[in-house]
């Protein structure tokens, strides 16, 4: 990574390694032909989620998803989308053996976007002769990573989760998903699957970063979305209820972050970049039940370099996080590809696909600055 400083205009340039994105929801049709021009910009590949409606669970849905992302790329940069499978409780193995190298995502059910399709119960995932169970004994041998939306709906059996006591079977607080995941469900998968790669996405609490602190390495890694960096709950509950800023997992309060912080700008290799850019049309997100997720995916990379800079850690942990880490873990090839960035603020304006009112998307920070610009 190199920074030049031209003392005349008082700008700063970053040049780094062309970035991999973890954790992209390109969706389908307008909403996919907007959002594959601004991933192939920043992102020399990009992680593709699986949960369309239908899901992708077959190798020939994957492929052909594959395809419309790839004609959707009319930047004229080299783009790789990296495909995945979502885990139901009948996702068979031979489809999973059939896919290659690619990775498989696993989603609670019922907690986030198009997740009523996912695992009814974790317990699935450790139980020998489940379906679920075999499909991970397969990425398993393979070296294949399971991604892990990691958040439990419901007390697997009488406990306290900050401070609450629940009982058995009983629904958590949307606040108390994650850490009740990290505590009693990742620990069962691990030992179940020693030899299992597993991602661990969006990391959001101060109890995921406590677990990767100690637990992180060759086999255990995890992403942090932008959103999760650069906000905290006040963000979201200031003056109202703020639907452009509602994700799952949520957005907590001002210690989570802090956490997140620290485990992302302390330069681990099992940390990196996967923003979970999720777009939605306008109309579900101001609605009487908000669907959950925003576009980030406008500034991907400026965001995160905006993030590192107001922490101080604009140097080489920038681009290890953005570029490098993943790369590694996921046996990506090295690049000599790389991507420009400029300090010069621009405001975002406007919403996207505002012809349609069925489509128009909101993005994040609308009407704001964002610090840094991609130079193109
Ligand atoms: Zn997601």
């Amino acid at each position: 990574m190199k920074i030049t400083i031209d003392t005349s205009t008082n700008s700063r340039t970053i040049e780094l390694k062309k970035p991999v994105c973890t954790h992209q929801h390109v969706r389908t049709e307008a909403t996919l032909e907007l959002v594959v021009p601004m991933i192939a910009r920043r992102f020399r590949a990009a992680i593709i989620m699986p949960n369309l409606k239908p899901p992708v669970t077959t190798f020939t849905h994957l492929e052909q998803y594959k395809e419309i992302i790839h004609r959707a790329n009319t930047t004229g940069h080299l783009f790789t989308p990296m495909m995945t499978l979502y885990l139901t409780d009948n996702l068979n193995p031979g489809e999973v053996d059939l896919c290659g190298h690619h990775a498989v995502k696993y989603y609670p059910r019922g907690l986030t976007t198009n997740s009523a399709d996912g695992v009814e119960n974790p317990q699935a995932l450790w139980s020998k002769g489940s379906k679920p169970h075999q499909v991970l004994r397969l990425l398993a041998s393979t070296g294949k990573v399971l991604i892990l939306h990691a958040a439990d709906g419901f007390a697997r059996e009488g406990v306290i989760v900050r401070g609450t006591q629940y009982h058995a079977d009983e629904e958590l607080d949307p606040y108390d998903q994650e850490p009740h995941f990290m505590r009693e469900t990742l620990p069962r998968i691990i030992d179940a699957h020693p030899e299992l790669k597993i991602e661990v996405a969006h990391l959001s609490t101060k109890e995921g970063a406590e677990f990767m602190q100690k637990n992180g390495g060759k086999r255990l890694g995890c992403s942090i979305t932008c959103h999760h960096l650069l906000n905290d709950r006040r963000d979201v509950m200031r003056g109202g209820f703020r639907p452009h800023l509602d994700w799952r997992p949520v957005i907590q309060p001002k210690d989570n972050t802090q956490a997140l912080q620290e485990l992302c700008f302390s330069g681990h290799p099992f940390v990196w970049l996967g923003m979970d850019s999720a777009p939605h049309p306008r109309k579900v997100k101001e609605a009487a039940c908000c669907a959950t997720g925003v576009l980030t995916a406008h500034a991907g990379i400026e965001l995160y370099a905006e993030a590192f800079e107001t922490f101080g850690a604009l140097d080489q942990r920038f681009e290890n996080f953005a570029s490098n880490n993943a790369a590694n873990f996921y046996g990506l090839a090295d690049t000599d590809t790389t991507i420009t960035l400029v300090n010069k603020p621009w405001k975002v304006r406007g919403s996207y696909l505002s012809g349609n009112p069925d489509e128009e998307i909101i993005p994040y920070r609308l009407g704001e600055e964002v610090l840094w610009r991609l130079v193109e």
